[in-house]
């Protein structure tokens, strides 16, 4: 990781826009950039796909979209007219991906573009950066009232909605108990979501005492994975039953050691890390209950071993994923935010200049100094 000067992004096609980018954040996405878990990064790629700001420049075709309008940027692009668009379903974008053969490869389907994640996703330069290209500005760009902060709705441009859309797939009924692996940015959000969604009880799982802290902090109650026994305490909280769903909101960090026969084209880009901590995935499936649901906002990038099939099968479980459809839940999640029922912004431990970038994903990787989430001023 490191910053660079580079030219200014220029308007390439007539629907984009430029954003002058006024915050940022790192994402625990990123963190499997840095690690090498997702093919196709070139250097010099430019990072970051949660940024908002204010448009400095339009493209012919944009109409809706104006120059000084204050915008947050949804991390997957959407064309807005595509069959998966028209359904809301704009991560899977059909359009959006100019590149995609590697992801068919891997994948069978390409689903949308990112900004700043690999060429997988499109090759779009991140918003880690002063300026930013964005495209199909009419169908992303989304304007957010003046008097919230850019604090309070930064977030919306990925963790917030997709704690939110993970905890919709926990398909939750009044009076549910919904257990939570994972208590990052995604997981916490999933923990605040769960609540505003009908959950009774929510119970959030990590190893980090001040992670747990803050889950406490949105009502949940919290299991440390490293002094406790998970499944135990999690039958010991549930008369013996089990969570009514259960959310991996960890993903490839834990993962990683079970990775094997993956795509050539993962395999040769792909550093295999050994870890002996938990399989959040596995531990979701064998800790839900019969009948329950397993959601998994967690990133995942080639095939897993290991996952206990038989017990997803016998126990009658549904399991419900996906890279989140940011732009459905953006008017809900304002409306959230302005009324009080989800404070995004306690969340932020760190608030440094882009030139602290570097240390900023070393403190969000190791989580150390209390590092739960991190925003960049590309001005400071
Ligand atoms: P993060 O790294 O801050 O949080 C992950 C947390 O999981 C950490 O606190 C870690 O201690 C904990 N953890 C690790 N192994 C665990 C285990 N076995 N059991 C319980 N907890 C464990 O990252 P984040 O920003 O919260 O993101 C979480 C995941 O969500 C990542 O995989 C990220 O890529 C993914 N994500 C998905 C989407 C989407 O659209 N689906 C969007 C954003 C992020
Ligand atoms: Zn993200």
């Amino acid at each position: 990781m490191r910053v660079e000067t580079v030219p200014d992004p220029e308007i390439l096609r007539p629907t984009d826009a430029i954003v002058r980018v006024s915050a940022t954040a790192i994402c625990g996405s990123d963190l499997h950039l840095m690690d090498g878990y997702v093919p196709s990064m070139v250097h010099g790629d430019i990072l970051g796909h949660e940024f908002m700001g204010e448009v400095v420049e339009v493209g012919p075709e944009v109409r809706r979209v104006k120059v000084g309008d204050r915008v947050i940027v949804p991390f997957p692009i959407s064309c807005g007219v595509c069959w998966y668009c028209k359904q809301g379903l704009t991560s899977l974008c059909d359009n959006s991906n100019p590149n995609p053969a590697l992801a068919e490869t891997m994948w069978g389907h390409a689903p949308a573009g990112i900004y700043g994640y690999s060429h997988i996703t499109g090759g779009y330069a991140g918003g880690q950066a002063q300026f930013a290209r964005t495209v199909f500005a009419d169908a992303n760009l989304y304007t957010v009232p003046d008097d919230l902060t850019d604090e309070q709705v930064l977030f919306l441009t990925d963790v917030l909605p997709t704690g939110y859309m993970a905890a919709e797939n926990c398909q939750i009924e009044g009076g549910d108990v919904v257990a939570i692996f994972g208590a990052g940015p995604v997981g916490l959000f999933g923990v605040a979501s769960a609540f505003v969604l009908g959950a009774e009880r929510v119970i959030s799982i990590d190893r980090f005492p001040e992670r747990l802290e803050m889950a406490r902090a949105y009502g949940a109650e919290t299991i440390n994975y490293e002094e406790e026994n998970v499944f135990e305490r999690l039958k010991e909280l549930t008369g013996g039953r089990g969570p009514d769903s259960v959310m991996d909101a960890v993903g490839l960090e834990a993962q990683a050691h079970g990775l094997l026969g993956v795509a050539d084209a993962v395999k040769q880009t792909t550093r295999v890390l050994e870890t002996e901590r938990p399989h959040a995935l596995r531990a979701a499936i064998m800790a839900c209950r019969k009948g329950g649901t397993v959601s998994v906002p967690g990133v995942y990038g080639g095939l897993a071993d290991k996952i206990p099939l038989g017990a997803f099968m016998n126990k009658g479980l549904t399991l419900k994923t996906g890279q989140t459809h940011v732009h459905r839940y953006l008017d809900t999640l304002l409306g959230h935010i302005q009324h009080g029922r989800i404070d995004p912004t306690r969340i932020i431990t760190h608030r440094l200049s882009l030139e602290d970038a570097p240390h900023g994903y070393h403190i969000f990787k190791h989580k150390h100094d209390g590092c739960i989430k991190c925003i960049l001023d590309p001005w400071a």
